[in-house]
C-alpha cells in the first residue's frame, strides 16, 4: 500500500469542498504548478489513472479542506495550426466538471494565441476563473502579470510554480472560492451499500435516480481504498454511504469504454459495505454471471437485495424470479423491482435497505437463539458417524454482529455434513427473517 492510501485512511473522510481544474497551454508550467500545490501541507491521497491517459484526478487538502483537483496536464499534442483540438476538448471537459478552474499561462511568453482560444472557451463557460501568471520567479516583477488582464478574465495572479512564489495565497483562495467548505462525519451506524452488477445492468442509472431524490442530501467524500470516491446520502435520520461511485456517477459518455466495475474493484466495494444491490436486468432475465457477483457479495460478508432492474421492460414474474433466486442462492435475497426510467420502486428501495442493515447488524438474544435450536433438535435428527454416535446440538450464542455470527455447541462437529450446516442455516434465516443476510455458523464441541 502507498503512502498516499495510507494518509486516506488516517483521515477521517471528509466532504469535498469542490472540484478545481487547472488548464492551459503545454509548457506554461501546470505540472511544476500541481506538485507545487499538492506537495508541503496539502495531502495528495488520490490518483485516478485511470480515466483518461491525459487526465489525471488528485484529492487535495489544505487546511482541513478537501476538494479535488482535475489536471488536464498529460495533453501535449498541438496537431496542425495554432491550436490543438485536444487541447480544448480536455479543457471543456474538465472545466465543465469544475467549481473553479485555474488558468494557467506563462508570463515570459506573453499572451500566445492558444491562450487567447482558452480564454474564448473560459469565458464561455461562465465559470470562475483565477488567471495565472506564471514563472514570475522574483516578486519584483510582478506587475508583469497585468497584462493578461487582455485575456478578459478578472485580476492575473503573479505565481512562481517553481519558487512557489504566491502559492500558499493561491491555496487560501481557491478554497474560499469552493462552494461547500463544511466537514462531515460518517459515524459508525452510516449504512454502507455497494452498487454491484455486470456492465449495462443499469448501475448508473439507478444510482442517479436514488441521489436525485429531493428528500436525500448528497455529497461525495474520498473512499478509504485508492482511487475510490463514496457518496454519501442523508435521508431522515439514516446516512447511506453509497461505496465506490465516482464512476457510476460520471456521465455516461465520460465513462465509455472503462469497465468500473470489473471483478477487482466490485470485490473492493464490496468488502467495504454492509449492503449490496445486485442487479439482475429483468428486461433479459437473470443470467449466471448475476448469480456469481450474488456470491461475491455473499462472500465479502454483505447482506444482498436482489433488484430487478429496468422493471418498465420486462414480462418477468416477479414471485417466479424470487422463487428462482431463492433456489439458486444461497443467502435467499429479498426481491425488489424497480425502474430507474419511471421512478418506480426507488423510494422502498431505501427502506429495504435500511430494513436489511437492522438485520445484518442485529442482535438475536441467546433465549431465542436456543428456543430456535430446541425446535430444530425436534424437527430432524443429526447426521450419524459411522459407530452410530448422532450429532446434538447442545446450545448457541451469536458471537458477532455486522453480519451477524452464531457459535454452536455440539457433542462432536466432526458429524455435521455440509447438508446438515445448510440446513441449520437455513433454519435459522427463517425464523430470524434473516434472508438475504450472510450467516456464519461455527459448530464448536461442548467441553
Ligand atoms: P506543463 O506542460 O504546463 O505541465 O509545464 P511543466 O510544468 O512541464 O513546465 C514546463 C517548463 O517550464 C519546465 O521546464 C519547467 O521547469 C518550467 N517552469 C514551470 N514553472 C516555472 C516557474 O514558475 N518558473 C520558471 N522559471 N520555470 C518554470
Ligand atoms: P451500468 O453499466 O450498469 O451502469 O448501466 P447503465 O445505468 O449505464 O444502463 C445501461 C442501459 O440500460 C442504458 O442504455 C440505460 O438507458 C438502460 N436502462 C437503465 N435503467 C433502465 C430502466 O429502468 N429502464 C429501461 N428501460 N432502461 C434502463
Amino acid at each position: 500500500m502507498s503512502d498516499e492510501a495510507v494518509t486516506a485512511e488516517a483521515d477521517a473522510p471528509r466532504e469535498l469542498a469542490g472540484t478545481v481544474a487547472i488548464v492551459g497551454f503545454p509548457n506554461v508550467g501546470k505540472s511544476t504548478l500541481i506538485n507545487r500545490l499538492t506537495e508541503s501541507r496539502a495531502a495528495v491521497v488520490h490518483e485516478t489513472p485511470g480515466v483518461t491517459r491525459d487526465r489525471k484526478e488528485l484529492l487535495c487538502e489544505w487546511n482541513g479542506i478537501w476538494f479535488r483537483l482535475i489536471d488536464t496536464g498529460g495533453v501535449d499534442e498541438v496537431e496542425g495550426g495554432p491550436f490543438g483540438q485536444k487541447i480544448a476538448d480536455q479543457a471543456r471537459a474538465a472545466i465543465d466538471e469544475a467549481d473553479l478552474v485555474l488558468f494557467v499561462v506563462d508570463a515570459r511568453a506573453g499572451i500566445t494565441p492558444g491562450d487567447e482560444e482558452l480564454a474564448t472557451i473560459l469565458r464561455a463557460a461562465k465559470r470562475p476563473v483565477i488567471v495565472l501568471a506564471n514563472k514570475i520567479d522574483d516578486p519584483r516583477r510582478d506587475p508583469e502579470a497585468a497584462v493578461f488582464h487582455r485575456l478578459g478574465l478578472g485580476d492575473p495572479w503573479p505565481i512562481s510554480g517553481l519558487h512557489g512564489h504566491g502559492t500558499g495565497d493561491l491555496l487560501d483562495e481557491i478554497v474560499q472560492r469552493l462552494p461547500g467548505t463544511g466537514e462531515i462525519t460518517i459515524g459508525a451506524d452510516a449504512i454502507r451499500v455497494a452498487i454491484l452488477g455486470r456492465p449495462n445492468v443499469g448501475k448508473s442509472s439507478l444510482l442517479n435516480r436514488i441521489v436525485g431524490r429531493e428528500r436525500v442530501i448528497v455529497s461525495e467524500i474520498p473512499g478509504t481504498t485508492r482511487d475510490a470516491i463514496d457518496t454519501v446520502l442523508q435521508r431522515g435520520d439514516t446516512t447511506f454511504v453509497l461505496v465506490d461511485t465516482a464512476g457510476l456517477r460520471r456521465k455516461r459518455k465520460q465513462r465509455q469504454g472503462i469497465e468500473y466495475y470489473s471483478e477487482l474493484r466490485a470485490l473492493q466495494a464490496a468488502d467495504r459495505a454492509d449492503v449490496a444491490l445486485v442487479l439482475f436486468d429483468a428486461s433479459e432475465g437473470i443470467v449466471e454471471q448475476d448469480l456469481a457477483v450474488a456470491d461475491i457479495a455473499r462472500k465479502a460478508g454483505c447482506s444482498t437485495l436482489a433488484v430487478l432492474s429496468k422493471w418498465d421492460a420486462t414480462e418477468l414474474d416477479i414471485v417466479e424470479a424470487q422463487g428462482h433466486l431463492a433456489r439458486r442462492l444461497r443467502q435467499r435475497p429479498p426481491v425488489i423491482a424497480v425502474s430507474a426510467k419511471t421512478g418506480r420502486g426507488i423510494e422502498r428501495l431505501l427502506d429495504k435497505v435500511e430494513q436489511l442493515f437492522a438485520k445484518h447488524n442485529g442482535r438475536i438474544t441467546t433465549g431465542e437463539l436456543n428456543r430456535a435450536l430446541d425446535e430444530l433438535k425436534e424437527a430432524r435428527p443429526g447426521p450419524q458417524g459411522d459407530r452410530g454416535r448422532r450429532l446434538k446440538l447442545m446450545y448457541g450464542t451469536q458471537v458477532e454482529t455486522r453480519p451477524p455470527r452464531f457459535r454452536i455447541f455440539v457433542n462432536a462437529p466432526s458429524l455435521v455434513t455440509r447438508d446438515y450446516g445448510y440446513w441449520v442455516e437455513n433454519e435459522l434465516r427463517k425464523r430470524f427473517e434473516l434472508e438475504g443476510v450472510p450467516v456464519s455458523i461455527d459448530f464448536v464441541k461442548s467441553e
